[in-house]
C-alpha cells in the first residue's frame, strides 16, 4: 500500500504524491511568537517534523515553507506594554522557539519567514481581492466579504447557508464555528506599529499573512498544508477563501490537521494556564529526546494525553531500545546467519513501513519495532540469532530512527546541566521545609537517576557528579 493520508478536506485517506512527483511544496502554520512554545505546541510541530522525515524516507525532495506570526493582536498589546518595538519583543521568543526546535531535534523547514517582512505581498493580495470585489472598506479596515465566496466551509464541514452578511470581526481571536467576515487590513490605532501603504496606514490581520507567504514561495497550489487542529476554522478556511478568490485554482491539495496534546481532559494552552514548556521538562532532568518520543508516540490525529507517567514510560522505552542497539554492537554471536531472524528483521522493516505509510501511524510503528525488540531478544538468548544477522538488525534501528531521532543521547556536557540541577535541589530544600517528604525522596531519586550524587551537609545540600 503506498503512501497515504487523511486529507481534511474529503475526510478521507488519500494516497500522495506530489504534483510534479519529485518535491513536496509544504506550507507549515508556525509559532505567534509572544511567548515560549508549550508542550502542546510543540507537539503540533513534532507532527510536522515526523511528517518531513516521512515524506524523505518515501523517496520525496522537500520545500517547506514556515512562517513566523510576529504581528498579531496579542503581540501588540504585550510590546506596548514592555514599551517595546515589535521587532524587540518577538525576537527573544523566536530565537527561544527555534532553539526549542534544534533541541528537540526538529528539521529546519527550508524557509522561515517572518510575517512583517511580507508586506507587499499582503498589500498586493488585498488589492487583488478588491479588484475581484471580495472586500470593502469599514471605519478605515479593510474586509473580506465571505458572502462572495459560496464554498467558504468547505475545509470545516460547516454549512454557513444561514451566515449573517456584514457581521465583522476585525481582531485575531475568533470564536470557534463563528462564521464571519474578517479583516484583512486593520486601520492603524494611535500608538500601535503600522505600515503606510496603499491601502492604508495600518496593519494585516492574521489569515492574509499565510496566503501571501505561501503563494509567494510555492506557488499558486500546494501539495500539503499542515498545522493544528484548532487552526482548521476559521485560520485555514479563511487562508482558501482569500486564495482561490484570487487565483480561482485549489489552493491546498492536502489539509493534515494534528489533534491537541490536553492535560487532565483540557487543552493545553497559554490562556489556561495549564502548560509545560519543554524547558520546564528539562529542568526536570528529563532528556529532549525523551520528551520527543512522547510527542510521537500518539498518531497525530489522536489526543495525546499528557502525563508525567507518560514522559517516564517514555525514557524507559528509549532506554530499551538503546540496551537493544548496545547488545547487537558489544555481544559476540555465533557465526553464519540464521534464516528465520533475517526474516524477522525484514518483515519488521516492510511492517515499518506500512504503518507509517499509513497516515503516519507512530504507535503502530513502534509497536512493531517493540515486537521486533522482543523476539529478537530471545532469539539472542536461544543463539538462534548470529552474526550475519546484525547488520540487518541495525539498518531497521537507522530506519526508525530516521524518523524517531532518539537513539543519539544529548550530551549537554555530561548530561543535566548545572543549573537544572541546582534547580531541582532548591525544589527538594523547599519541598523540605514544607514537610513534603515523599517530593525531596523524589527529587533525589531524579538527580540519582541524572548521575548526581547528593550530599547533605552541616553547610547545606552539596552535590557532584558520578
Ligand atoms: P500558536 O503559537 O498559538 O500560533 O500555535 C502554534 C501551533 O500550535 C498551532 O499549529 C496550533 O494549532 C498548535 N497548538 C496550540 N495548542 C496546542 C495543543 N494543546 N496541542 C497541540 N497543538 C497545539
Ligand atoms: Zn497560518
Amino acid at each position: 500500500m503506498a503512501l497515504r493520508f487523511y486529507n481534511s478536506l474529503s475526510q478521507q485517506l488519500e494516497p500522495f504524491t506530489p504534483q510534479d512527483g519529485k518535491t513536496v511544496r509544504m506550507y507549515t502554520c508556525g509559532p505567534t511568537v509572544y511567548h515560549y512554545a508549550h508542550i502542546g505546541n510543540l507537539r503540533t510541530f513534532t507532527f510536522q517534523d515526523i511528517l518531513r522525515r516521512w515524506l524523505r524516507a518515501s523517496g520525496f525532495a522537500l520545500n517547506n515553507v514556515m512562517n513566523i506570526t510576529d504581528v498579531e493582536d496579542k503581540i501588540i498589546r504585550a510590546a506596548m506594554a514592555q514599551g517595546k518595538t515589535l521587532r524587540e519583543y518577538t525576537a527573544e521568543y523566536e530565537e527561544a522557539f527555534l532553539e526549542d526546535m534544534a533541541t528537540l531535534r526538529l528539521e529546519r523547514p527550508e524557509q522561515v519567514v517572518r510575517a512583517t517582512e511580507h508586506i507587499d505581498e499582503m498589500v498586493d493580495l488585498i488589492q487583488k481581492l478588491g479588484e475581484k470585489g471580495f472586500t470593502y472598506e469599514s471605519d478605515g479596515s479593510t474586509y473580506y466579504r465571505i458572502s462572495k465566496f459560496p464554498e467558504y466551509g468547505k475545509l470545516s464541514h460547516n454549512d454557513f447557508g444561514g451566515m449573517i452578511a456584514g457581521a465583522r470581526v476585525d481582531v485575531d481571536e475568533y470564536d470557534k464555528d463563528d462564521a464571519r467576515d474578517f479583516v484583512l487590513w486593520k486601520q492603524k490605532k494611535e500608538g500601535e506599529p503600522s505600515w503606510d501603504t496603499p491601502i492604508g496606514d495600518g496593519r494585516p490581520g492574521w489569515h492574509i499573512e499565510c496566503s501571501a507567504m505561501a503563494m509567494k514561495y510555492l506557488g499558486a497550489t500546494l501539495d500539503i498544508h499542515a498545522g493544528g487542529i484548532d487552526l482548521q476554522f476559521p485560520h485555514h478556511e479563511n487562508e482558501i477563501a482569500q486564495s482561490e478568490a484570487v487565483t480561482g485554482k485549489q489552493f491546498a491539495k492536502f489539509w493534515l490537521h494534528a489533534e491537541h496534546l490536553i492535560v487532565e481532559g483540557q487543552k493545553m494552552s497559554k490562556s489556561l494556564g495549564n502548560f509545560y514548556t519543554l524547558r520546564d521538562l528539562l529542568k526536570l532532568g528529563y532528556a529532549p529526546e525523551t520528551v520527543r518520543f512522547l510527542l510521537e508516540s500518539v498518531p497525530y490525529r489522536n489526543k495525546l494525553n499528557f502525563t508525567m507517567d507518560g514522559v517516564k514510560a517514555a525514557a524507559t522505552a528509549i532506554e530499551r531500545l538503546r540496551n537493544f542497539e548496545l547488545r547487537l554492537k558489544t555481544e559476540r554471536f555465533g557465526p553464519d546467519s540464521d534464516a528465520a531472524s533475517e526474516a524477522r528483521t525484514a518483515g519488521a522493516v516492510l511492517r515499518f513501513r506500512e504503518t507509517m505509510d499509513d497516515d503516519l501511524n507512530t504507535a503502530g510503528a513502534l509497536g512493531v519495532v517493540f515486537e521486533f525488540l522482543r523476539d529478537t531478544n530471545s532469539a539472542m538468548d536461544s543463539g538462534k540469532f548470529l552474526a550475519g544477522n546484525v547488520a540487518s538488525a541495525q539498518g531497521l534501528l537507522s530506519l526508525f530512527d530516521s524518523v524517531f531521532d532518539v537513539m543519539r543521547p544529548t550530551t549537554v556536557a555530561g548530561g543535566i546541566s548545572d543549573e537544572a540541577v541546582e534547580a531541582l535541589i532548591a525544589e527538594r530544600v523547599a519541598a523540605k521545609k514544607a514537610r513534603d517528604f515523599g517530593r525531596a525522596d523524589e527529587v533525589r531519586a531524579e538527580l540519582d537517576a541524572q548521575g548526581i550524587v547528593l550530599e547533605d551537609t552541616k553547610d547545606g545540600p552539596r552535590w557532584k557528579r558520578k
